[in-house]
């Protein structure tokens, strides 16, 4: 049983919204990994992390594709289909260096 992703379509260039996660920047907390919207190009943090900030933006926009971000690893993620994405090279550049707390 091979799922697939109805959304690719939809996957668009983004320019990253920060450097890191952007709410947890703003509430001084930290992640575990980044993800990068790939509708918008919100950063958000990951499932391990402790505020789950990408998940809560599919949750909030609908925005079904995300990809992995820290550093950039060519694969991307469908929330609706709950399915790998293999972008190839189609991924997003980091904006620079990504900030750490630990
Ligand atoms: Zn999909
Ligand atoms: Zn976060
Ligand atoms: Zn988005």
């Amino acid at each position: 049983m091979t799922k697939t992703c109805s959304h690719l379509s939809q996957i668009v260039k983004v320019h990253p919204s920060a450097r890191g996660c952007e709410e947890c920047l703003r509430i001084g907390s930290m992640w575990v990994h980044l993800r990068v919207c790939r509708s918008c190009g919100h950063v958000g943090c990951c499932d391990e992390s402790p505020h789950r900030h990408a998940t809560r933006h599919f949750r909030e926009t609908d925005h079904p594709i995300m990809e992995g971000y820290d550093p950039p690893e060519g694969w991307g993620w469908c929330y609706v289909d709950e399915v790998m994405i293999d972008l190839g090279g189609d991924t997003t550049p980091q904006d620079g260096p990504i900030p750490r707390f630990i």
